[in-house]
């Protein structure tokens, strides 16, 4: 899924939110922005010591901490404990998880999230956020 055109690139908005970026946390930024999966912290810890060797995990821990506090990532989580990470910029989907390899497919459609608006209204609220995760094996074919 891409980005809205309007969007800003997360280390634009990093700054924008007053949050200081050092150089490790900059080319961390930089790798979630151009994300286009759902990494975890020892993932995002493997591209930034390609890029920086002398980022440690605990900095990106404590970054990804950070920029989650204010907003910029959400955090995510498909069944098996681990945290990912993903703009929160994006536009808005959900994720089907395959069983069998992990595979996380992104979709949106717009029964469900009809649907989800229905839901809310009838038991009294304002839809003001929401996930789905689907986690299945594939159809023989
Ligand atoms: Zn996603």
């Amino acid at each position: 899924m891409t980005k809205t055109e309007t969007s800003q690139g997360l280390v634009a908005r990093c700054e924008a939110k007053g949050l200081r970026l050092t150089g490790q946390r900059r080319i961390i930024a930089g790798i979630l922005e151009t994300a286009e999966d759902h990494p975890d912290v020892e993932e995002l810890h493997r591209r930034a010591v390609d890029l920086d060797p002398r980022i440690s995990i605990a900095t990106v821990y404590r970054t990804v901490k950070a920029f989650e506090d204010v907003g910029l990532l959400e955090r995510r989580e498909f069944g098996d404990g681990r945290a990912r990470w993903e703009d929160a910029d994006r536009e808005h989907h959900d994720h089907l998880i395959d069983l069998a390899n992990g595979d996380v497919i992104e979709f949106c459609d717009p029964e469900i999230e009809a649907l989800k608006e229905a839901i809310a209204r009838k038991l009294g609220y304002r839809l003001e956020g929401h996930r789905l995760e689907l986690y299945g094996v594939k159809l023989e074919s």
